[in-house]
């Protein structure tokens, strides 16, 4: 397969060099020329299938044509150690756990993929390579621990100081080993934006060899996949894939762009919808035809502060650039701090159900726009542990934490503080 770049002035690229460089040459992001198609005789028999064999069955359309089988077979079953339960909350709604992975968010499984594919692609060439990764939150411990002790790569975490809760900074600060934290002083734009400038410094990477692992990376998002055609194959176990709707708690977009990818692989989605918080960009565009990047405002979905989503390049790209095909397929809404405590309360009160605060984002707005006979879908993308004062505060109940989360929070932090400025950053990189 060849990808080509959504600012259409990058050469092709093979997937080893959209995995390796992970940005094309003109800073635009990689799509497939050709987005392959399942046969419909696959989704006739999905419901029959564990999730390793779904799975194995979309990574071979996505990455068949450059992985070899056996090695792709074991590669995603490395990546899904664990489970992606769909779960009923209530009546026509049902929300996929997807934080049952070893830091507990859905970042795992794009993480875990792409540190094996990575290692496939660069195995035994003795080049050490530097993955950096800015993060809101998730997406730093999700990858450290992806990539942890992976020989050959070293990761460096970019990272807004004060605006991570605890509980996720201990999940990258306490690893060692081939993971540095680095604790900028901004937000977490700035923390992207000295990633952007490192691949785009032509000294930087004749010196080093340089990889991202953020959405931005092919390898990242795309295996997300995955778990949108296990939930529907769970669905239609439940005799419920006729009108399936998926809402998704959005910031940087990897999430829901791996849904729009499932879909036009074939998958019988009806519709999907992007939850905002009050980083609201993406549903500003859905009402108005007009996106408008703006500054982030923190908020108690951190992990969803994101004023300038990268993967809405792909998404508005994928669909011809035009606002009303987009909009007939992907509806939106936008959650304030006050709402999502009130969801998370309420929601509790009614079910019994514990969400967390990205969740509780995409059950409301799922709520709100579900229509009937449909079934509805939101993608629980965290623990409610990581995430535990919010919550506790909200419901009147505690919420325990699971043992695989306690055993960072006993590790010895070490992280380096960085100035929101490139000099800095290139200074460190240099002295590496
Ligand atoms: C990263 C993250 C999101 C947002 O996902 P995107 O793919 O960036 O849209 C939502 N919830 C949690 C818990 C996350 O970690």
């Amino acid at each position: 397969m060849q990808y080509y770049s959504t600012n259409g002035k990058a050469p092709l690229a093979s997937l080893e060099k959209a995995v390796v460089k992970g940005l094309a040459e003109d800073r635009g992001l990689y799509v497939p020329l050709r987005i392959p198609r399942l046969p419909e005789a696959f989704f006739a028999e999905i419901g029959r299938m564990d999730f390793h064999a779904v799975a194995c069955a979309a990574a071979e359309a996505f990455f068949g044509e450059d992985v070899p089988a056996e090695a792709l077979r074991k590669m995603v079953c490395d990546t899904l150690s664990f489970d992606c339960p769909l779960v009923q909350v209530e009546e026509n709604i049902w929300t996929l756990e997807l934080f049952h992975g070893p830091t507990l968010a859905f970042k795992d499984v794009g993480a875990r993929f792409m540190a094996r594919l990575l290692a496939h692609f660069t195995h035994g060439d003795g080049k050490e390579i530097h993955i950096l990764v800015a993060t809101s939150g998730d997406t730093g411990s999700a990858v450290a621990n992806g990539f942890l002790g992976v020989e050959g790569i070293r990761v460096h975490v970019l990272y807004p100081k004060g605006k991570v809760s605890p509980i996720q900074e201990c999940q990258f600060t306490t690893l060692g080993g081939n993971i540095t934290a680095l604790e900028v002083d901004g937000t977490f734009d700035d923390c992207q934006a000295l990633v952007k400038e490192a691949f785009m410094d032509a000294d930087m990477n004749a010196r080093l060899r340089l990889s991202s692992a953020n959405s931005i990376n092919i390898a990242r998002f795309l295996p997300q996949s995955f778990y949108y055609f296990h939930a529907f194959a769970q669905l239609q176990r439940l005799g419920r894939a006729q009108d399936a709707v998926f809402c998704v708690p959005s910031g940087n977009f990897g999430n829901l762009c791996a849904g729009l990818f499932a879909r036009e692989a074939g998958l019988p989605v009806r519709r999907f919808i992007a939850a905002n918080n009050a980083n609201d960009v993406f549903y500003q565009y859905l009402r108005t035809g007009n996106y408008c990047p703006k500054e982030s405002i923190p908020t108690l979905a951190n992990a969803m502060d994101v004023g300038a989503p990268s993967n809405f390049a792909r998404i508005y790209d994928i669909y011809g650039k035009d606002w009303n095909r987009i909009r007939a397929l992907v509806g939106g809404g936008t959650v304030s701090d006050a709402q999502i405590r009130e969801t998370l309360a309420d929601c509790h009160r009614r079910t019994g159900y514990l969400l967390d605060p990205h969740g509780a984002c995409a059950y409301r707005i799922l709520r709100e726009s579900l229509q009937p006979g449909q079934a509805g879908v939101f993608l629980e993308t965290a623990h409610p542990a990581k995430f535990k004062d919010t919550v506790e505060q909200a419901t009147g109940t505690q919420v325990e934490i699971p043992a695989r989360l306690a055993a960072f929070m006993r590790g010895t932090p070490c992280k380096t503080p960085l100035r929101r400025d490139y000099a800095d950053f290139r200074n460190y990189l240099y002295g590496l």
